[in-house]
C-alpha cells in the first residue's frame, strides 16, 4: 500500500536509475507536517493523562480510525487502485470523504503511487521499494524525494479521474481532509465539552497511528511473515499488519492476486474489510466483486510447495 501525507504534482514516468543518497532531497513540507503530527499526538496523550480524559473522545478516536481504515483499505486500495469491485455513488463518496480524513493524499495520487508499487514491486521504480531498506519503505520515501522521481504519475489513474468525485477530491483535498479528519470529530466532542481533546486525539493521534499502520504494509509486510503464494516477491502475509490495518496484512496473497477484493481467503483470517465489502454488495452499494478461482490459488500454493521440496 501507499500512504503519503501530502499531494504532489503530476510528473512523467520515471526512468530506471538507482537512487543514491545524493539523489535524495528532503521533502520539507512532509517533514514539517509529520513533525507537527507527531508532536500533536504526544500532546493528545498528555491531554488525556493530565488535563481531561473523556471516554467519548477516546471512542471517537477509535471510530475515526476505523472509518479511515475503511476509506483507505476498502476504498482507496481495493476499489480505486485495484478495481477489485465497483461502488455505487454513496459508497464511493463515503470512501472519498473518509479516505481524505486519513490524510494519505488524494485518491488519485494514492492510487497512482500504489499502481506503480505493484507494477514495479522490488525494482527501482517501486516508489517505496523494500530493497532500499526498511525505513525507506516505511516513511523514508515520504520525507525524502528522489531526484529521478519527482512525483506520482497521474497518467496511471486516467480511468479514475473520469469518475465523478475524484477530480473534486483531488482539487480540494486539504480542506476536505481537515474538515473530515479534524473539524467534524472536534464538533461532535463539543457535546461533552472536549473540543481540544478531540482535535488532539481523534485528529492528530488517530491520523499518526493510522499513517504508521498503513506504512507497515510497505515495511513490515515486505519483511516479516510467510510467503505461501509466491517466493518471487518480497511481500509477506503478516497477521500483525492485518490487525492494525483492517485486514491488509495478507500481502503475499495480495501481491500474487491483486485484483481480488479479499486479502485473506481463510475464514479464520482477519480481514474485516472483506466482510464490509461483501456486506455492501448485499445492500446494493458494491458489485462485481472479483474472486480468484480456488483452482488458481491452489496452483500457486502447490508451485511454492514444489519449489520448497526441490
Ligand atoms: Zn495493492
Ligand atoms: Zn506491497
Amino acid at each position: 500500500m501507499s500512504g503519503a501525507p501530502s499531494s504532489a504534482p503530476s510528473a512523467p514516468a520515471s526512468t530506471p536509475s538507482p537512487a543514491s543518497p545524493s539523489d535524495l532531497q528532503w521533502n520539507r513540507a512532509n517533514l514539517i507536517g509529520l513533525g507537527f503530527l507527531h508532536l500533536a499526538s504526544l500532546a493528545g496523550i498528555l491531554w488525556m493523562a493530565l488535563v481531561q480524559f473523556h471516554w467519548g473522545t477516546l471512542a471517537l478516536g477509535v471510530l475515526w480510525y476505523g472509518l479511515g481504515c475503511v476509506g483507505i483499505t476498502g476504498g482507496y486500495h481495493r476499489s480505486f487502485a485495484h478495481k477489485a469491485y465497483d461502488t455505487a455513488a454513496p459508497l464511493r463518496w463515503f470512501y472519498l470523504l473518509f479516505g481524505a480524513a486519513a490524510m494519505q493524499t488524494s485518491a488519485l495520487v494514492w492510487s497512482a503511487d500504489h499502481r506503480d508499487h505493484h507494477r514495479h514491486t522490488d525494482d527501482d521504480d517501486d516508489p517505496h521499494s523494500i530493497l532500499e531498506g526498511f525505513f525507506w519503505a516505511h516513511m523514508g520515501w515520504i520525507i525524502r524525494n528522489r531526484a529521478d522521481r519527482p512525483g506520482p504519475n497521474l497518467d496511471r489513474v486516467q480511468d479514475l479521474a473520469r469518475i465523478p468525485g475524484f477530480q473534486w477530491q483531488h482539487r480540494y483535498y486539504w480542506p476536505i481532509a481537515i474538515v473530515m479528519g479534524w473539524v467534524v470529530p472536534a464538533l461532535i466532542a463539543l457535546a461533552w465539552g472536549d473540543f481540544m481533546g478531540a482535535l488532539l486525539v481523534a485528529g492528530a493521534l488517530r491520523t499518526t497511528l493510522m499513517l504508521h499502520a498503513t506504512w507497515c504494509v510497505n515495511s513490515v509486510a515486505h519483511t516479516i511473515g510467510s510467503r505461501p503464494y509466491s517466493r518471487a516477491i518480497s511481500a509477506r502475509d503478516s497477521l500483525l499488519t492485518a490487525l492494525i490495518t483492517g485486514g491488509e496484512g495478507y500481502h503475499n496473497f495480495h501481491h500474487r492476486f491483486p485484483g481480488d477484493y479479499r486479502n485473506a481467503i481463510r475464514w479464520w483470517q482477519y480481514d474485516p474489510t472483506k466482510w464490509f465489502i461483501w456486506t455492501m454488495s448485499k445492500v446494493g452499494l458494491a458489485r462485481g466483486l472479483q474472486r480468484t478461482p480456488v483452482k488458481v490459488i491452489a496452483a500457486a500454493r502447490q508451485q511454492v510447495r514444489s519449489a520448497d521440496a526441490a
